[in-house]
């Protein structure tokens, strides 16, 4: 998981400190689906202590294995995003059972001298996928007849709808095959 230890940050307003996190986090679930990650997701982070909270601010990089849209095949889909998140001790410094992290419009509480990040940096990354992940650009995609892949190459069904012009061309080509 993505956690810092801020024993010391949370005592020392104005204190900043930074950290580079690494974890192999467990697939996210993205409209039903199960999305696993290639790699361990890096968080590079820099948290400073407002006297408010704890301002965490750093850049989130990974790749995830996303099913193109087109071809449905798993590609390595990169992402790199910005991560701004304020935490703030619960009040009263009462513990909370872990996982409770409440959220309101601008902060999320924390109790304790472990900061977990994860929850946040998850919804980010979620946040930021495409609403269609293409494996490229211009995908091909499938052969709506027989479903072959066709950015392996055409399938053959193609020959059927054939402009009448090229015809010679494909007896040419049958017929040199032999
Ligand atoms: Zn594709
Ligand atoms: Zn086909």
């Amino acid at each position: 998981m993505l956690q810092v230890d801020v024993a010391s940050l949370k005592r020392n307003i104005g204190e900043t400190s930074c950290y580079e996190l690494q974890a192999a986090l467990p697939p996210l679930e993205i409209r039903g689906e199960k999305v696993s990650f290639w790699e361990p997701v890096k968080v590079s982070l820099v948290v400073c202590n407002t006297g408010e909270g704890l301002l965490a601010r750093g850049q989130i990089t990974g790749e995830l294995q996303l099913a193109c849209d087109r071809c449905l095949e798993l590609f390595h889909y990169a992402f790199s995003l910005p991560f701004e998140e304020t935490y703030r001790p619960v009040p009263g410094g009462g513990e909370v059972p872990s996982g409770s992290g409440e959220k309101d419009a601008e902060s999320v509480t924390f109790s304790g001298d472990i900061l977990d990040i994860t929850p946040e940096v998850l919804n980010s990354i979620i946040l930021s996928l495409p609403m269609k992940a293409l494996c490229k650009e211009d995908c091909p995609g499938l052969c709506p007849r027989c479903g072959s892949n066709l950015k392996d190459g055409q399938c053959g069904c193609e020959s059927e709808n054939i402009d009448p012009r090229l015809n010679v061309l494909k007896d040419f080509f049958s017929r040199s095959k032999k």
